[in-house]
């Protein structure tokens, strides 16, 4: 007698054999995509079963987000914002989310977060790169019009006064790692890395099971790393003054993060900060926060705070390093690295 297999247990083997096939992916097969979006290189790195279309997939969010986030785009939420006459605007859920964030750190740091200087960053050329130094008259005039408090929003739906403009441009990455991690998991990824332009966001641990290696930049010379740190399912996001700057006649240098106080390049003696956190979008808030509130507030926002953990460089050459990443930061520069305690002695 012929053995026949009926139709529905051979599509039943048939799927099963396709199932198999994913399975045997060996888990450290690399499925990488190297991009350039929101004005930065990217990297995305994803291990094993999954990978390839977690990779795909987070190619086009990326490219929505952009869109989504972007000042400059007339098709993007904040354009519409921007550009509304004071009118009510209603906005998508990603920005809404960037927003919540936006206003928790601002609310932390005491207003260092301002999400309404975009005026004043144009006055810098820091938008177009075409740099100046703004007098002291234009900022003075300019500066009125940087208020988060003056944002209505109810959800969606935002209004702010005509003549300000917001930028999320401090958050946006971070959030874009966080919806990038987010799509590898929903993909069944259990290891992958990416990064934005050195903002880094970890999934899981590399596939040999070791912990994932992520170099800081050292401001003073940012070719070179001032050390490691070895992560886990954590976000890794530094904002310093050698990201985007530039040097008048004399020497002085001018820096993208500026400082809400004043309306000037932050200066309040730090270099460089890098936070670590599980959230990439509130790792992001941070940094640009922390940098901008400087050495002492910095330290003290840290000890309010049990979900974060920063490597701090000041403009006098000390690396501070919190006590809870001190085991996993291996310090490779000529300074002395310094633990901050959470309970101050
Ligand atoms: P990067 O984008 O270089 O990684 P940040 O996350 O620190 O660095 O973001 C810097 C950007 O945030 C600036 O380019 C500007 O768009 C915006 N920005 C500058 N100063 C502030 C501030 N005090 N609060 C909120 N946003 C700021
Ligand atoms: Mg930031």
């Amino acid at each position: 007698m012929k053995h026949r297999i009926p139709a529905a247990a051979a599509s039943l083997l048939m799927l099963m054999t396709a199932g198999c096939g994913k399975k045997q992916e060996p888990p450290d097969t690399l499925h990488s995509a190297d991009i350039f979006a929101m004005d930065t290189y990217m990297s995305l790195k994803a291990y094993g079963a999954g990978g390839e279309a977690a990779v795909s997939e987070a190619q086009e969010r990326i490219a929505a987000l952009e869109q989504t986030l972007s000042v400059t785009d007339p098709q993007s939420d904040l354009w519409a914002v921007n550009h509304a006459g004071g009118a009510a605007v209603n906005v998508s859920q990603d920005t809404a989310c960037i927003l919540d964030m936006a206003e928790q750190v601002s609310a932390e740091s005491g207003g260092a977060l301002c999400i309404s200087l975009y005026p004043v960053l144009q006055a810098w050329g820091f938008t177009t790169g075409s740099y100046q130094v703004p007098s002291g008259e234009k900022l003075s005039a300019l500066l009125p019009l940087a208020d988060d408090s003056r944002i209505a929003r109810n959800g969606t739906e935002l209004r702010i006064p005509d003549e300000m403009q917001l930028d999320l441009g401090a958050l946006a990455k971070g959030y874009t790692s966080d919806s990038v991690i987010g799509i590898m998991q929903a993909h069944g990824v259990s290891s992958a890395i990416v990064s934005l332009g050195g903002n880094v966001q970890a999934l899981g641990k590399k596939p040999d099971g070791s912990l994932w290696r992520v170099g800081i930049t050292d401001p003073r010379q940012p070719e070179v790393n001032l050390g490691v740190v070895e992560i886990e399912n954590k976000a890794v996001i530094t904002s310093g003054n050698y990201e985007r700057y530039f040097t008048d006649d004399a020497g002085n240098r001018y820096w993208h993060i500026l400082d809400p106080a004043d309306g000037r390049p932050a200066d309040n003696g730090l270099i460089s900060v890098t936070v670590i956190g599980e959230s990439g979008l509130r790792c992001d808030a941070l940094s640009t926060a922390l940098y901008v509130e400087g050495i002492e507030k910095a330290q003290e926002h840290w000890r309010r705070c049990n979900d974060f953990e920063m490597i701090l460089v000041t403009d006098t050459g000390r690396l501070l390093v919190t006590e809870g990443i001190a085991d996993h930061f291996t310090n490779g520069s000529n300074l002395s690295a310094e633990v901050l305690k959470r309970e101050e002695t």
